[in-house]
């Protein structure tokens, strides 16, 4: 079977997998985004208690996050590293909530058809060939009435300049290589994935960054960093 992933962005998140814990790491911004995000699917969503599964989990900033508000967690990536790392982070937390399986989402999706009541997918899409595919699986794996949420980059001009050269280059917050811009993702086509898929939008929001103050924020302003939560008409 063809798989759906480029090895060489997963092996970027592999090198760096030692350091995903370290909140003053390259993984600096995953942390801080965090509580943001976290909140966000939370008020929308309800997870205490739901099963979600969280694909391109990583090292489980997001997943172990969302366990410890009581939800019961699968994270799924395709990284061995960073899923090694989230494995024994959670243990060592002692949440037993959670668990991490090294899956395709197609493959995870095909197995186990509208198991999940939330799906969350932050921050991967733009690393992947085939996203629209990803959207897809999300889409079969949440049950009907249920929540999928995606995060991702914009591609205009001002998102080059600022996820790229600012964030890359200037500020030097994310590796170089990080991201390639010609991966980045405008809202349209986020939707009309969504939507041939099956999926009821429900709102998109920015995240905004300000370097001075290092703060993060959402927002309207979908220019540059979005987050869309979206929703499988109930049956
Ligand atoms: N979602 C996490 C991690 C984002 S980093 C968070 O927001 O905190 C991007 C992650 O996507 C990495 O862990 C990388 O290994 C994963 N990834 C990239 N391509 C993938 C693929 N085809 N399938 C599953 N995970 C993938």
């Amino acid at each position: 079977m063809m798989m759906n992933a480029d090895p060489q962005e997963l092996a970027k998140f592999g090198d760096l997998a030692h350091k995903w814990w370290d909140p003053e790491s390259e993984f600096r911004p995953l942390h801080e985004i965090n509580p943001l995000r976290l909140d966000w699917i939370d008020q929308l969503s309800q997870i205490r208690g739901k099963r979600v599964v969280d694909v391109g989990c990583g090292g489980g900033i997001l997943a172990e996050s969302m366990a410890r508000r009581g939800a019961e967690v699968l994270g799924i990536d395709l990284s061995e590293r960073p899923l090694k790392v989230a494995q024994l982070h959670a243990m060592e937390a002692g949440i037993a909530n959670i668990d991490y399986r090294s899956v395709a989402v197609e493959a995870l999706a095909a197995e186990q058809p509208a198991h999940y009541e939330v799906v969350t997918c932050m921050e991967m899409l733009e690393h992947v060939p085939d996203p629209a595919s990803v959207v897809q699986a999300c889409t079969q794996l949440v049950q009907p009435g249920g929540w999928v949420f995606f995060s991702t980059i914009n591609r205009n001009p001002k998102s080059y300049l600022f996820a790229i050269l600012g964030a890359e280059y200037v500020l030097k917050m994310l590796p170089k290589g990080t991201h390639e811009y010609a991966r980045f993702i405008q809202p349209a086509e986020l939707s009309r994935w969504c939507r041939n898929a099956g999926l009821e939008l429900v709102q998109f929001k920015g995240m905004e960054y300000n370097p001075l103050t290092r703060r993060y924020w959402l927002s309207g302003n979908t220019s540059v960093n979005y987050l869309l939560a979206s929703r499988k008409p109930a049956a």
